[in-house]
């Protein structure tokens, strides 16, 4: 069920349109990541719902209620920053606190609540100490405590892992996935970090410039990309652009003369000028000629696409290898995972490169479509 709604919100600063009509559905219960690059509006966007900024069109609406108009303090929204933006001069246990005294609570009820709030992000023993005591993901852990603390409707969390290193931030992704599934709160995640994006959100609304490109799960997302911007923003992925040549149920993208790169047709037309993407982990190598892809359904008319190439670089990286390899005038990576392979490969070698062609996606180039 839809609990909060985005209705063609826009946001201009001065002449620069930062966020250039939103529409977006957040269900009750789920977290739903805004990802996009630095600069796309992703903060201006959390800001307008969280009501720090005026809208300059469109509607936001909780519950069915438009809410745009109401001053912060009255939404019922809690808010994480990437800052933990702690008070340094209160109490781990009064920095937690304070939001509930704002409400008027009797002392009774401020302190059970607030010793729920720590044990849910395991910090009860911390109570007394000061936020310079504590570590970045303790502090943020006391960040979310405290914003959790008022149960508040909605949580907005704005990159509050981007200040921890990498190994922290791992286990805090879990950390408050957990807390969020058991409070069953509806929370928007902000973030650049796409990793991130996929392993925290049941759905991911994928911004660029502005607009969202796409709204999905994250297995959506990263296998049906509808754009070629997400396609390369999520994950990494070989991109061949150039003018469709349609053949029955089939789409093709010259590489050389006599060689094309094959996709399913789609909606597309030809001529239309198109990228066709492949995920390096779904490209395999095979000796030249050992028939390993000819085997599956060679040429241009068979369900397997075939690219000669040489490759060029080989980087081990424990649990795969990445094969960068020459094909014509471009570089085409393949991911590999590190089994017996029965055959070196090395800069210099030849190899054949192959993959089906219902895994290449297809998405107009930037402009078109
Ligand atoms: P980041 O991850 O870097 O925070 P973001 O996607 O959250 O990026 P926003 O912070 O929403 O992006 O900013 C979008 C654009 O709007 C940026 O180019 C930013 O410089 C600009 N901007 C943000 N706030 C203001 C403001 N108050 N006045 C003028 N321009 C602003």
């Amino acid at each position: 069920m839809k609990h909060v709604e985005l209705r063609e919100v826009r946001k201009n600063f001065g002449s620069f349109e930062v966020v250039k009509g939103i529409s977006l559905e957040i269900e009750r219960g789920e977290i739903l990541s805004l990802l996009g690059p630095s600069g796309c509006g992703k903060t201006t966007t959390l800001n307008m719902i969280a009501g720090f900024l005026p809208l300059d069109a469109g509607s936001i609406e909780m519950n069915g209620r438009v809410v745009h108009h109401i001053p912060p303090h009255r939404r019922n929204i809690g808010m994480v920053f990437q800052n933990y933006a702690l008070f340094p001069h209160l109490s781990i246990f009064e920095n937690v606190a304070f939001g509930v005294r704002m409400r008027k609570q009797p002392r009774e009820e401020v302190s059970r609540r607030v010793q729920e709030a720590l044990a849910m992000v395991r910090l009860e023993a911390a109570r007394d100490r000061y936020p310079n005591q504590l570590s970045g993901g303790q502090q943020q852990r006391v960040a979310l405590a405290r914003a959790i603390v008022i149960q508040p409707e909605v949580l907005l969390l704005d990159e509050p892992l981007s200040n921890l290193d990498a190994k922290l931030r791992q286990e805090m992704r879990s950390e408050i996935v957990e807390i969020q599934k058991k409070i069953g709160i509806t929370t928007i995640f902000v973030t650049h970090d796409q990793e991130e994006a996929l392993a925290i959100s049941d759905r991911i609304a994928v911004m660029n410039q502005g607009v969202v490109e796409q709204v999905g799960t994250p297995r959506d997302i990263y296998e049906h990309p509808r754009t070629a911007f997400v396609a390369e923003f999520i994950g990494e992925t070989n991109s061949f652009e150039g003018d469709a040549v349609i053949d029955g149920n089939r789409l093709g993208v010259s590489l050389v003369p006599g060689l094309s790169v094959l996709a399913p047709r789609g909606e597309f037309a030809n001529g239309s000028r198109v990228k066709v993407l492949v995920r390096p982990e779904r490209i395999c190598l095979s000796p030249p000629g050992d028939g390993a892809g000819e085997g599956r359904g060679a040429g241009r008319s068979g369900s397997t696409n075939l690219l000669p190439g040489m490759i060029e670089r080989v980087v081990y990286l424990g649990s795969i290898t990445r094969y960068h390899v020459r094909v014509g005038e471009r570089t085409v990576v393949a991911a590999i995972p590190n089994r017996t392979q029965g055959w070196t490969v090395e800069p210099g070698s030849s190899v054949t490169l192959w993959w089906q062609v219902e895994d290449s996606l297809v998405a107009p180039a930037r402009g078109e479509g």
